[in-house]
């Protein structure tokens, strides 16, 4: 598995002020569409493209453009869809689909209580996001829903990730990559990210 962590002042400066407990939640937003832009710039660096021909004013040329079926992206709610209109700012033709996950709190396994996916995903490129790769239960199960439906090659866009939560998600899925904005030191007993951000879905959308 790929794991790309890339080393950029921008997203660094950007990550700071994500995890600053004193950042409310409009500022939290903006700063993570921003920081999506920029993993998802990382991310798509092997998107399918198909050449084509065309004509500049000055002559014939070859360009390229995605190829069909084309790629579709996953963000795992709710978290996750703070990040989708960064990602699809950059990708406008990919299509969306939806994941609803939460913990069973007795097996303590990732349960799917929202599916809004395309049926068929054979030949699919899919980009699953997911703030947080804590303990990888729920990308895990993102990426075997996906596979499952056909997808050809998947990817976890996260903005910070634990090592436990990359080892985690390694093991069920060595094939799938992850592009990554920091890889914090650990998990803390509560199986929050340290130093993390807090709980993402509660910044991003203002909720206690
Ligand atoms: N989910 C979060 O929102 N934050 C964490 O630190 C871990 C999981």
């Amino acid at each position: 598995m790929r794991v790309i962590n890339p080393d950029h002042r921008l997203i660094a400066h950007k990550l700071a002020y994500l995890r600053d407990k004193r950042t409310d939640s409009p500022t939290f937003r903006r700063l993570a569409e921003e920081l999506m832009t920029l993993l998802a710039y990382e991310a798509t660096r092997d998107v399918r493209v198909e050449p084509f021909e065309i004509e500049t004013p000055v002559a014939p040329t070859t360009g390229i453009k995605l190829s069909n079926p084309k790629p579709l992206i996953v963000p795992i709610l709710r978290a996750g869809l703070g990040m989708l209109e960064g990602m699809v700012r950059l990708l406008p033709s990919a299509e969306v689909g939806f994941l609803g996950m939460q913990r069973d709190e007795e097996t303590l396994q990732a349960i799917t209580y929202a599916n809004r996916l395309p049926d068929d995903l054979s030949g699919r490129q899919v980009y699953v996001l997911d703030p947080m790769l804590a303990t990888g239960g729920s990308a895990a199960h993102a990426a075997r829903t996906v596979k499952e439906a056909g997808a050809r090659s998947v990817r976890l866009l996260s903005i910070i990730a634990a090592p436990e939560g990359i080892a985690a998600l390694h093991d069920a899925h060595p094939d799938v990559g992850i592009v990554v904005a920091a890889i914090d030191e650990g998990l803390d007993a509560n199986g929050y990210i340290v130093p993390g951000l807090g709980d993402a879905g509660d910044r991003i959308w203002g909720t206690r």
